[in-house]
Parts: structure tokens; sequence; C-alpha cells
């Protein structure tokens, strides 16, 4: 497929652009406020080999430490960020969001899977040039960026199904709201790529328990909509469905992405954002 000035617009309809940037193809969300960077990663231009291959950025995934270092000075150099400053949290699944607030705590877990920030599946700053970075392969990728009174504020959050069931989004939003005093109909929130509801088959208990927690429409039969219970917890936060943008992309589906359901043993694509 080939693409004009190296850029495609997504397939979800607005607010994200597909580019080109050295051996690097990633997704940019266009949608934030000025001065927050949002992205996210494929698979494509890394120096990690088969299963992982090729731009794995997990510590955690039984890739050699020095090609995932590699992998994420490649992606700090196109991206024009220090690598020593990428904060990248240990995630377990949990709804815990850490606010990233004191310069001492930048670059937390950017060498190694230890991280000051653990158990954490979400990030939250305002500090300049303090790139978030968080990884996936199936698990949803919400970026919330917005202006307080203070200037720009971004968090990265990591919303698999458990994180979900337990509020990881709606614990990322109320932190934004609380220490920052943004309001919340001025948040925008990028979902990136993750498994779709195409391919997220689930036992029938799983699927009725998420069916009540997050509305009938956020599942189909014994497939879970993750994007749909996204949107409902952002809404019912308080966000606008207007500035709710998803990059319609299946991680099972696309093999620009890293899918777990799909080939089980593989990498972790990226979800990054920063404040310049
Ligand atoms: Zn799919």
């Amino acid at each position: 497929m080939c693409s004009v000035n190296n850029s495609e617009a997504d397939p979800g309809g607005g607010g994200f652009h597909r580019e080109k940037q050295g051996r690097l193809t990633l997704w940019r969300f266009d949608q934030a406020p000025s001065g927050i960077n949002v992205f996210f990663t494929t698979r494509m231009g890394g120096i990690s080999g088969a299963p992982h291959d090729s731009l794995n950025l997990g510590f955690q995934v039984g890739d050699s430490p020095e090609s995932v270092m590699e992998n994420r000075r490649l992606l700090s150099g196109t991206l024009g960020l220090d690598p020593a400053r990428l904060t990248s949290p240990r995630q377990r699944h949990t709804a815990v969001v850490a606010n990233l607030e004191q310069s001492s705590q930048v670059g937390g877990g950017s060498i190694s899977e230890e991280s000051p920030f653990d158990p954490c599946d979400g990030v939250l700053t305002d500090l300049s040039a303090a790139p978030i970075l968080l990884h996936f392969a199936d698990c949803v990728p919400v970026v919330l960026a917005a202006a307080s009174p203070d200037g720009p504020v971004v968090a990265v959050l990591h919303a698999g199904r458990q994180g979900l069931v337990r509020g990881i989004l709606k614990n990322g939003a109320q932190m934004m709201i609380d220490h920052y005093q943004v309001e919340a109909g001025s948040i925008s929130a990028a979902i990136g790529p993750h498994i779709g509801s195409c391919c997220y088959e689930v036992g029938g208990m799983i699927a009725a328990e998420f069916a009540e927690r997050f509305g009938t429409q956020a599942v189909n039969g014994a497939f879970l909509d993750l994007a749909q219970a996204s949107t409902a917890d952002l809404v019912a936060m308080g966000l606008e469905s207007r500035n709710i943008h998803h990059l319609e992309i299946c991680t099972s589906c696309d093999p620009d992405f890293y899918s777990y359901r799909r080939d089980g043993v593989t990498g972790r694509h990226g979800a990054i954002a920063w404040i310049e």
C-alpha cells in the first residue's frame, strides 16, 4: 500500500495518522492539546529476532535486554527523545496509576523492568521532556491529554480486561481532575490499537460480568468490545464522546502489531506520550 507524504489517515475516521519516521512506522494521535505528543508504535523497524520481531519494547517477554534497549534507543532517537528519560512502569493488570511529579523519578524502568512504580498500570505527569512508555500485545492503550490551569497534563494507561474492570481508566481520569484541576470535558482520549471485538472471545460468565459492569453494548455474544467498555468508563467520568478517539485497529487481525492471543510468545508494541 502506497501513501502520500508517508502519511495515511486512520481506519477509524479521524484523530490519527500513520507516519513513516526513519525506519519506524508509527501512528500519531493528532487531537492532543498543543505541546503534548502521542504515538503508538507498530512492530516494524526494530532489531529483535523472531518471535519478538522486531520493535519489541518490553523487557518481560523473553527477548534479550540488549535488543529491547536498542529498540528503545531507536524509538527515542526517531522521536528526538532521551532514552534515559523514558519512564516505564512494570505492568501487572492493576488499576494503580502513579503520578510522576518528581524529577528524580523520571527514567524509572528505562533500562530494565525494575521500576519505582510497581505495581502500576498507568502514569500521569505534567513534567516536560518526561516521556511515558507502556507496552501492549492486545490490551488497550489509552492516553489522556488535557490543558490544566498550569499547563499540559498527560496520562498513559494500560487497560486490559482486568484493569478495565478494576477501574484503571476511571482512576487515571480522576487523578487528572483531582491533582491538576483539569475539566473532565476538556480531556482528549486516544484509544490505541488493541484486540477487537472480532477476535476477543471469552467464556459466558466473563461476558455476563463484563456486560453488567460496562453495559450490553460492550459485549457481542461471547465477544468483548474493550473500546466500548473504555468509552463507557471515560464518559462516566465526564469526558465528552466527541473527545474520545478510537484507532480502530485490531492487534489480532493486523500483523503490524503484536498479539498475545494470536501468537503466545511475542513482543510488545508501545504507547508513548510526552509534554514538550
Ligand atoms: Zn480482530
